[in-house]
């Protein structure tokens, strides 16, 4: 994948336009950047953010305003809408489904030619509360042939893109997510993974023990 300079009419140059579900968390900040490192000017990276009435949607609102910043990406588009969700339970079924959905209409509206999301299931693995259907890579390429399917004529064509399963033979763990994030040298204190706290993260759940040891351990490497 490249970012393309397609020249229209001979003349003027038409740049690929990428569409980001970002949802200030690790896992689709990495998503960002994976797309900046493969050469695709930050410009012409549109990220979204959709406030589902998740319990923590205010924290996470921000913290992707804030890393669509510093990361110097077009302004954050904001999508409200209200599924029923049951609180401090992150399991919301067809949540991912939805949010695509949303990202794929805000993607045909400004012609992009891909939605980028930060999913990281390859295959859905029950023994892992949080890999949900339709958040895997065998999910994308179903629901690729339905957005194919139902494009009109006049339409793009439009990928979705779980750009960190791509030539994956293993699912990428948060650890990896974090180390390539350190790699980038992303600030880790930008994002918000927690499902539990509503104004701060709530330390306990499985996602800050991750970042904490994480974090523990990178400090431990820079001190030896
Ligand atoms: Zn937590």
């Amino acid at each position: 994948m490249a970012n393309k300079k397609i020249k229209a009419n001979g003349k003027k140059k038409v740049e690929e336009k990428f569409v980001v579900e970002l949802s200030g968390g690790a896992d689709s900040s990495l998503a960002c950047l994976y797309l900046i490192e493969r050469g695709i000017a930050k410009e012409n990276i549109f990220p979204i953010y959709v406030n589902y009435g998740q319990v923590y949607a205010i924290r996470e609102q921000e913290m992707s305003f804030r890393i669509a910043k510093y990361l110097n990406l077009q302004k954050l588009y904001i999508s409200n809408i209200n599924l029923f969700t049951r609180r401090f339970d992150p399991f919301i079924p067809y949540r991912n489904l939805v949010i695509s959905s949303l990202a794929l209409n805000y993607a045909q509206s400004i012609k992009a030619i891909a939605v980028v999301n930060g999913s990281r299931g390859l295959v859905p693995t029950p023994d892992e509360d949080c890999t949900y259907r339709d958040s895997c890579a065998v999910f994308y390429v179903l629901f690729n042939n339905i957005v194919t399917y139902i494009k009109e004529e006049k339409e793009n064509i439009i990928q979705l893109l779980p750009i960190l399963t791509e030539k994956r033979q293993m699912k990428m763990m948060k650890d990896e997510v974090y180390s390539e994030l350190n790699r980038f040298k992303f600030p880790l204190d930008y994002i918000w993974n927690c499902y539990f706290g509503v104004e701060k993260p709530c330390g306990s759940c499985k996602n800050c023990k991750e970042l904490k040891s994480f974090k523990d351990r990178n400090c431990l490497m820079l001190l030896t």
